[in-house]
């Protein structure tokens, strides 16, 4: 009697896991269903914009065109303080360094000059991005406090570091409707320089990645590497316009090549990122925010 007991309990109990597994099973299949679909959503409103896009262009053809005809084949933007912001969270990064600092330091002592003059010595090594940033400010509060400096004062350089590593994107007013209206008769791109890692997670975590054709990271804007951008989207640099907040990054290696900038400034720039506007170039634009790039692009 007790063996049929036992033996009624464990066939309970297999049913149970296998009911279990089914339900789980279910579960994941359901998951990874609903992923790609929504992968497929995604892909299908890239390639349904695409197709207007080309319906639109050959409508345009031909005799209709002349006025209407489109300036630009590809309209580029750069990221960082053009579509969301990122200059204001390393000007806070840089006043806790300075209020953290002070105690170590002689009175008068420029501590933000300090920390611009490591990173500028140390940008062909690090480059750019948080974790360069970081880098040159601890090495900053090392040299400059002559040693000094506890190790509480550095764990708490290194956890401003890891916050600005992991802060959300937050866009600037109008991007996504900017980025939409131009990507109706434009191919739109990302240029963006910096740290791959954590560029690539505030592309993908921007919740604005779907609406461009291509994403591009690079470790300098420069004459070059906007050459070899161009080359790969397959555009002439006259039917080009880069947009971008930095006159060094953004304008003045575009216009080098023939192509066209509209500058965008935003309230803070990075000291290294200083340049003079090339006010009376026939191929440069300012405008005062992102939502008056589409009526510039459009012939202004
Ligand atoms: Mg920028």
């Amino acid at each position: 009697m007790l063996v049929v007991v036992l033996v009624v309990v464990l066939v309970d109990v297999v049913l149970v896991v296998v009911v279990a597994g089914a339900v789980v099973a279910t579960v994941v299949v359901d998951e990874v269903a609903s992923t790609a679909e929504q992968a497929l959503t995604a892909k299908d409103i890239v390639i349904r914009r695409r197709c207007e896009r080309r319906d639109r262009t050959e409508f345009m053809s031909g005799a209709t065109l002349g006025e209407q005809e489109f300036r630009f084949d590809v309209v580029a933007f750069d990221a960082d303080d053009t579509l969301w912001h990122s200059e204001d969270g390393f000007h806070a990064a840089e006043e806790t360094f300075c209020e953290l600092l002070r105690p170590f330091v002689t009175e008068g002592v420029d501590l933000r000059a300090v920390l611009t003059a490591t990173e500028r010595v140390n940008l062909p090594t690090y480059g750019y991005g948080v974790k360069a940033f970081g880098l040159s400010m601890l090495e900053a509060a090392i040299s400059v406090s002559e040693g000094h400096v506890s190790s509480d004062v550095l764990e708490k350089l290194l956890s401003v570091i890891r916050e600005l590593l992991l802060a959300p994107v937050r866009l600037l007013p109008g991007v996504a409707e900017v980025i939409v209206d131009l990507a109706k008769d434009h191919r739109v791109a990302i240029i963006t320089k910096g740290d791959l890692v954590h560029q690539t997670r505030k592309v993908s975590t921007s919740g604005i990645d779907h609406l461009f054709d291509h994403v591009e990271i690079v470790l300098e804007k420069d004459v070059s590497t906007y050459e070899r951008v161009l080359r790969e989207l397959d555009v002439e640099p006259h039917r080009f316009c880069m947009v971008g907040n930095s006159v060094k990054s953004d304008v003045l290696p575009v216009l080098a090549l023939g192509g066209h900038a509209v500058h965008v400034p935003y309230h803070v720039l990075w000291e290294l990122e200083r340049a003079e506007q090339p006010v009376d170039h026939p191929r440069f634009g300012q405008v005062e925010a992102i939502t008056d790039v589409p009526f510039w692009v459009r012939g202004h």
